[in-house]
């Protein structure tokens, strides 16, 4: 069975936005991709690259008799979206969205969705540092997780729906309480992020000499949190805005683990630090074998090739005039 919309509304078009209208438009899933934005010079960068079919500034506009329709801006943005389109949503519409949070994406649109509207919030848990309608591709998803979650009051017909929908992008999809997505996202993407971020901001305080060593000698641990430290700012502030009670109560375990570590380096327990290290070690060896990660070695960047070995060079013991 094949799903097909008849018109997809994406609100927001950065890399999230545009990637799905990108593997929306490749697998043929909606006969009309709508596209709004805030600015005029985003929208126009997106009519630029050909990612739609209509473009307007006006989210109302696009929203109009669309049966799905995406909110694909930052979450802070999600109230004032969800105003100005509530009163366009057409009956037997799903509205999702694509945004990192779950439980204070409900609180905030379910109060506001018109009845005869399904709300299927959703998170595809996918994504690089780049942002910005140029920054998507079709393959984004695929392979990766989109995690759903309805309400227990949602038809599952709709439901189906958008799994299919997902799916046909290359996601694999699983639907569980907001709540509960909150909390392993917490751990597995938010913690990470903000320990990103601290390290980052760190080295970002010491002193000029010191930080330009860092940055000379960075093809170590650092270099990979740089990564994760250059994602959009404006995202995570709303993450972390958003997410607070399970980003507190992850940073209480995490914060009580370091000083486990702390302690270990301290008073040199090598056996605790050498336990611990194979445990990590392990938990990585289990997400490349789930297909989420490279076995690549250092993440399958590529190298340059070895300079060709140089000829010896003989020196003279008694200079002449010949090679100066
Ligand atoms: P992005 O590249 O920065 O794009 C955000 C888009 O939202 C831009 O088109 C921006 O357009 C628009 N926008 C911002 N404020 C708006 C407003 N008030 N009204 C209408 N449009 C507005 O961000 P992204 O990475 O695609 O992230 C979008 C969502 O996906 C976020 O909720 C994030 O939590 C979620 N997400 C991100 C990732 C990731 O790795 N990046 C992964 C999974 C989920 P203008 O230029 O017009 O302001």
């Amino acid at each position: 069975m094949s799903v097909k919309f008849r018109k997809l509304a994406l609100i927001g078009i950065g890399l999230i936005g545009s990637s799905i209208a990108l593997a929306a438009r490749r697998q043929g899933l909606a006969e009309v991709i709508a596209i709004s934005t805030r600015k005029a010079e985003t929208l126009e960068e997106a009519r630029e690259l050909g990612l739609g079919d209509l473009y307007t500034l006006d989210a109302a506009e696009a929203v109009r008799g669309a049966d799905l329709v995406i909110l694909c801006t930052p979450v802070g943005a999600y109230e004032s979206v969800m105003q100005a389109i509530a009163s366009s949503l057409a009956p037997g519409a799903i509205l999702s969205d694509v945004g990192s949070v779950k439980q204070h994406v409900v609180n905030v649109l379910a109060p506001l969705v018109p009845a005869g509207v399904s709300l299927i919030p959703g998170h595809p848990i996918a994504g690089t540092e780049h942002s910005g309608p140029s920054a998507g591709f079709a393959e984004l998803f695929a392979g990766r997780w989109c995690v759903l979650t309805p309400g227990p009051e949602v038809d599952a017909a709709q439901v189906e729906k958008l799994v299919q929908f997902w799916e046909a992008m290359g996601s694999h999809v699983e639907t569980m309480e907001a709540s509960h997505h909150d909390m392993v996202l917490a751990i597995t993407s938010h913690i990470p992020h903000l320990v990103a971020y601290n390290i980052v901001g760190t080295v970002a305080d010491l002193e000029a000499a010191t930080q330009s060593e860092v940055i000379k000698f960075s093809a170590s641990g650092f270099r990979d949190f740089t990564r994760i430290a250059a994602s959009d700012p404006v995202m995570w502030r709303d993450v972390f805005l958003t997410n607070r009670d399970a980003v507190l109560e992850m940073l209480g375990r995490f914060s009580e683990d370091l000083s486990v570590l702390q302690r270990a380096v301290r008073t040199g327990d090598g056996p605790a630090l050498e336990a611990m290290f194979t445990r990590t070690r392990a938990i990585r060896r289990s997400i490349i074998s789930a297909g989420q990660e490279t076995a690549a070695a250092d993440f399958g960047r590529p190298h340059e090739a070895t300079p060709p070995p140089t000829a010896p060079v003989f020196v003279r013991e008694h200079g002449g005039g010949d090679d100066a």
